[in-house]
């Protein structure tokens, strides 16, 4: 059990060193922007659609290292995945951050089930997701960024 938590631990770590997907996306057709000002994480997530499917997408932000970890595994979870595999994934995730029951697969999500004994921190772990699915459910990307246009 130690050695999974180990394992799980590395996951994070390695997102947080080298984050996937980051920076602006200039081809993205979406975009959404997430904060959490009780701890002062943000996270903007960039997607290319293709119909119904994320044919590709980005994230960059700034915050703590579940946040930014989370955002970067996030990416990877999400590529090629149609709005409701997204959907999906994000409940599962959800479930495993908020109870800390993960599947008996491991996966990578899984490694942030330790989240759930911290709830502060459960927000941030979801913050790049909910941004991710702001920008899938296509509110005008204008209107969901930081640029208001009045
Ligand atoms: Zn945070």
């Amino acid at each position: 059990m130690s050695d999974l938590s180990d394992l799980y631990q590395q996951v994070i770590l390695d997102h947080n060193r080298r984050p996937r997907n980051r920076g602006k996306l200039p081809t993205a057709t979406r975009v959404a922007h997430g904060d959490n000002p009780t701890c002062g994480d943000q996270c903007s997530v960039y997607l290319v659609l293709d119909g119904d499917r994320i044919k590709d997408l980005s994230f960059d932000g700034s915050g703590c290292a579940i946040s930014q970890a989370s955002a970067s595994l996030m990416t990877t979870q999400l590529k090629g995945k149609t709005a409701a595999e997204a959907q999906k994934l994000y409940d599962e995730f959800h479930h495993i951050v908020t109870t800390g029951e993960a599947p008996e697969e491991i996966s990578d999500i899984a490694a942030f089930a330790g989240v759930h004994a911290f709830p502060a921190r459960i927000k941030c772990a979801t913050l790049g997701w909910h941004a991710a699915l702001n920008a899938l459910k296509g509110e005008d990307a204008a209107a969901t960024t930081e640029t208001h246009k009045d």
